[in-house]
């Protein structure tokens, strides 16, 4: 049988390889303990996104699509795109499924926050943890963080565990870290159910 690992080690490789785009884009593909497949990159991903179409006909050719109970397409879960990094659109659109994320992998290292967020998650990440982030926005909590606001990096870091530990309370003290307005709420398309011809493919 096919390791999640090869399986998620094979979907990557597919899209650095036929969905690139102008920019290094940091794809990240995740299968949950219900053996879903979640894939995303920053900004999210939908089924318009370029590539997916034949992504979702290379998935259907391959013997462990069996094993698959879906695949799943994460879209942002906050407004504010930018900051919503993969891993943790992945995070989101898996909390909305009622999944739990068992092995995940990035094309590059998470960030610092990513990778304290998924170790608090209990994810099993395939990635080193890299350093700071310009932007990043909590997938479960109203709480935003990044370079942007302040050159404290460290402190917002220990102010995310602490905020995680503290269970996400909507009346959390920021001090480095600020409060965000809105709720975050993870969103998800379904890759092989949908019918898909906007780049030239017949309906998946
Ligand atoms: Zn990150």
């Amino acid at each position: 049988m096919t390791s999640n690992k090869e399986i998620i080690d094979f979907v990557l490789y597919w899209l650095r390889k036929n969905a690139r785009s102008g920019q290094e884009v940091n794809w990240t593909v995740a299968i949950t303990e219900e053996h879903t497949m979640i894939i995303s990159k920053v900004g999210g991903v939908t089924s318009q996104t370029r590539g997916m179409a034949l992504l979702c006909q290379s998935i259907k050719e391959q013997p462990w699509r069996a094993s698959l109970k879906g695949v799943y397409l994460a879209k942002t879960f906050t407004a504010d795109g930018v900051s919503n990094h993969a891993e943790m659109c992945i995070l989101a659109a898996a909390d909305s499924l009622g999944q739990k994320v068992e092995h995940m992998k990035c094309a590059s290292d998470n960030c610092e926050a990513c990778a304290h967020m998924l170790q608090y998650a209990k994810v099993n990440t395939m990635n080193g943890a890299g350093g700071a982030a310009m932007g990043w926005i909590h997938p479960r909590g109203c709480m935003a963080l990044g370079t942007t606001l302040n050159d404290y990096w460290n402190e917002q870091i220990k102010e995310l565990d602490r905020f995680n530990e503290a269970g996400e309370p909507g009346d959390f003290k920021h001090t480095f870290t600020q409060h965000q307005a809105s709720e975050p709420q993870g969103g998800y398309e379904d890759l092989l159910k949908g019918a898909y011809r906007h780049d030239g493919v017949p309906g998946c």
